[in-house]
């Protein structure tokens, strides 16, 4: 039995007038997405993307990929049928013959885009429906509490079956490449991947930054770094990683500021190196990791202190977020197991042990005095190392 991918889209639907922008640009992602996976052939009518995969073999390994792309909602293997009453029974009863066992509840939904068809909607799910509770005597009609509903779908060329709850969810989401660029503040912890994710997923392609502490931070501590954005570059395809040298910058902090202000001059500087590499790469925000309240340095007081040291707008998707959720989330992208690993990170090499959570902005900047700001952040930026990394 021929079977195809019938991948669904949401949001692009309001998009009114730009509509065929997203589409095509949608269209492009999963081709990229599936281009080292299998041969396939792709088409796109009425918000829905059918993908026909060569390979039988391959269409589960294709729906996996599929469920990583922004902007599909539901993807569901269908079996595909003449438009043809007759045809459509024979296809649903043999298709979803290890669904509609003894004793299950089930109903049938149906949709005609194809208005020629001569059943209209109800018709087809009493047609269906009836054959179906003929042909296994064992299973029960029940619209209101189905365990299977099943999907007729008649549309311009051809017939589609499925049960719904063989459906995978997509991400949701905007199409990468339909919302400019951003640059993510990647550190090895559980948070800022979760961020750099959350944004992406609005359509925003990403540049990744990490700040490195070279000795203080270990060689395995940035391959985690590039494991994390290769692990984000499985839903946004490549990602560029900048590595910062940080270290000296960190020492001269330790060296001449005051112990309590150490972690806030420390982000300030990542902030202002990041929106310098940001304009010269045509990223229009920052995004960072934070949630009201985690840890010292992410008081409000102590955010604005942060993000008073730059002009651009700085993305905090976490902000009001819980750890637990942050947590959760984590798991279900997939860089929860890479985030934990035990390597250190610069900001734990040189935390203070009574850092401030009520900084003021003058005494800060007071701190910051003491240093060659302007000198400091031009030395890093000439010696960033740039890492292309694609999907793990
Ligand atoms: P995360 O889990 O993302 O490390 P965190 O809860 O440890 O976050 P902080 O250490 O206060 O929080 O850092 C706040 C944000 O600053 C991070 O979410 C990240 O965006 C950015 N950041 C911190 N350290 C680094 C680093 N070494 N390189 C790049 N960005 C960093
Ligand atoms: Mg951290």
């Amino acid at each position: 039995m021929k079977e195809i991918i019938l991948a669904k889209y949401g949001e692009i639907i309001l998009k009114g007038g730009n509509r065929s922008r997203f589409e095509n640009i949608l269209m492009s992602n999963i081709k990229n997405a599936l281009r080292n996976v299998a041969d396939t052939k792709l088409r796109l009518a009425q918000a829905t993307v059918y993908v026909d995969v060569e390979d039988e073999n391959k269409i589960d390994l294709v729906m996996e990929r599929l469920a990583k792309v922004f902007g599909i909602v539901a993807i569901a293997r269908a079996a595909v049928c003449e438009k043809d009453i007759e045809e459509i029974k024979a296809t649903a009863k043999e298709y979803l013959k290890n669904d509609l066992t003894d004793g299950k509840r089930f109903k049938v939904e149906a949709k005609r885009s194809d208005k020629k068809f001569p059943f209209n909607s109800p018709e087809i799910c009493r047609e269906v429906g009836g054959y179906l509770d003929d042909e296994y005597p064992g299973i029960i009609v029940d619209v209101h509490n189905p365990d299977v509903t099943v999907k007729v779908e008649v549309r311009d060329y051809s017939a589609y079956v499925y049960a719904a709850q063989n459906k995978i969810q997509g991400q949701g989401g905007m199409p990468i490449g339909t919302g400019s660029k951003a640059t993510l503040l990647l550190s090895g912890g559980i948070d800022s991947p979760v961020a750099g994710h959350m944004i992406s997923k609005r359509g925003v392609e990403i540049d990744a930054v990490n700040f490195f502490s070279f000795p203080y931070t270990s060689e395995r501590a940035k391959e985690k770094v590039i494991g994390l954005a290769s692990i984000i570059a499985q839903y946004t395809s490549k990602i560029n990683l900048y590595i910062v040298p940080f270290t000296e910058i960190q020492l001269q902090i330790r060296d001449k500021c005051p112990e309590e202000h150490m972690t806030l001059v420390m982000r300030r500087f990542m902030m202002r190196i990041a929106e310098r590499l940001a304009m010269q790469h045509k990223s229009k925000a920052l995004i960072t990791g934070e949630s009201v309240g985690q840890v010292a340095s992410q008081t409000l007081a102590a955010l604005d202190v942060t993000n008073s040291a730059v002009d651009m707008p700085i993305l905090q998707p976490l902000i009001g977020m819980d750890k637990l959720e942050i947590i959760n989330r984590a798991m279900e992208i997939g860089t929860y197991e890479t985030s934990i690993l035990p390597y250190e990170d610069c900001c734990t090499v040189f935390t203070p042990k009574h850092p401030t959570t009520n900084p003021k902005r003058e005494n800060i900047e007071k701190s910051e005095s003491k240093l060659d700001t302007e000198a400091l952040i031009e030395a890093a930026l000439m010696n960033i190392e740039k890492i292309e990394v694609y999907p793990q």
